[in-house]
């Protein structure tokens, strides 16, 4: 199957007691068995669930994976990736992460006593450089969230593998439409499907697809003693947000390279991170390994902080959000809202300015988008 036939049937069949097309949402926390020692498949929802299990087939199909295991968020997919580690070990980060992905290692893994060392892993060598006898994972965020960097997967996963050390790759901004890390050499791609997977601001979810039997074993043995699995329902929101993932991104990619265009040219406007760009640091190496660039932005204005908040006060359409990957046209002011637990110097030192503003272009139609950018923009 090719990708966007995945999309719409992957993991599925016409259900064989009725036909129903779309799986039926097994919403039950338990399974009858039918004798002592003997089940049809399932024993107990947090262990496994039959539309979770499409789900996590969907997911596998389209991340060229062999497993997926699905959770309840996104956050909860990169603490399972972190249960794989233990007092004493190191992991190599991106030092441009989702806040709440560096809330949770500096605020809670760091007293489990796992240490971090954060890297701008845009340049392959600072990876290299920052590995200890004692890493055992490298973690990298690309796109990443919020200055849409670009890391360049096949060099840092030779670098991973020449160590010995898994690579982990947040594909959250990218979806497996347009970025497969497995096939570029990582070990474990994560989504928090609460963006672009399920696409539609419905729910919080997340996910993780491996190759590997026995590191799916240990995720499964941790998915099922810790508990932090999506429902039934909310598996089945996402399988059919997944029906138009191709369709959503496609059009998120060209709206996303007409808005950045058209605010890379406005003369209020500083600067623009946007890997479609031909002015992106990062441009050739996204070109190299992405299909597509997505929907998400980030932007500085020359007026700094008051002029970003007068924009961010002044949009109509655009919706001032803590969010992104959805129909929706979202905006979100990092330093205050998604990023707010990194310590402010430590903001600097990345680059995460005050004044950065980032946006998820939805599906609407873009010329509306740009009309509210322009209006608000006359103000700002
Ligand atoms: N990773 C990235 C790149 C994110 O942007 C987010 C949330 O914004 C997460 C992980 C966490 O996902 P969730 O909110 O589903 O827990």
């Amino acid at each position: 199957m090719k990708l966007e036939t995945k999309c719409v049937h992957a993991g599925q069949i016409p259900d064989p007691t009725t036909g129903a097309i779309i799986p039926p949402i097994y919403q039950t926390a338990t399974f009858v068995l039918p004798e002592v020692g003997r089940d049809l498949g399932f024993d107990y929802t947090r262990s496994s669930n039959p539309t979770r299990q499409v789900l996590e087939a969907n997911l596998a199909a389209l991340e060229s994976g062999k497993h997926g295991i699905c959770y309840a968020s996104g956050m909860s997919a990169v603490d399972a990736v972190m249960k794989l580690l233990k007092a004493g070990d190191h992991v190599v980060c991106s030092d441009d992460v989702y806040g709440g992905v560096s809330r949770h290692f500096n605020q809670v893994l760091t007293t489990y006593g796992l240490t971090f060392t954060y890297i701008d892993s845009t340049e392959p060598q600072n990876v290299a450089n920052a590995i200890r006898p004692e890493t055992k994972l490298i973690w990298l965020e690309t796109p990443s969230n919020p200055l849409i960097k670009i890391t360049d997967i096949t060099a840092i996963a030779k670098i991973g593998k020449d160590a010995g050390i898994p690579l982990g790759v947040d594909s959250t901004f990218a979806t497996p439409i347009f970025l497969r890390p497995l096939e570029l050499g990582a070990d474990i791609v994560m989504h928090s499907t609460t963006k672009y997977i399920s696409g539609h601001n419905q729910l919080i979810g997340g996910a993780l697809v491996v190759n590997d039997d026995a590191l799916y074993q240990r995720f499964k043995f941790i998915q099922k003693t810790i508990g932090a699995v999506n429902s039934p329902f909310d598996a089945w929101l996402t399988l059919l947000g997944i029906k138009t993932l191709h369709l959503r991104m496609y059009r998120h990619n060209e709206t996303g390279l007409r808005i950045a265009t058209y605010l890379e040219n406005h003369p209020k406007v500083a600067r623009v991170s946007y890997p479609g760009l031909q002015s992106h640091p990062q441009h050739a190496i996204a070109k190299r390994e992405m299909s597509g660039y997505g929907g998400v932005l980030s932007f500085e204005l020359k007026g700094g902080i008051p002029a970003g908040k007068a924009l961010m006060n002044s949009l109509n359409l655009c919706g001032l959000a803590e969010s992104l990957g959805s129909v929706e046209t979202m905006i979100t002011h990092p330093a205050s809202m998604t990023h707010v637990d990194v310590p402010s110097a430590e903001r600097h030192a990345r680059g995460l300015t005050d004044g950065l503003v980032r946006l998820s272009v939805g599906v609407e139609d873009p010329d509306d988008i740009e009309q509210d950018l322009e209006q608000a923009l006359d103000k700002a």
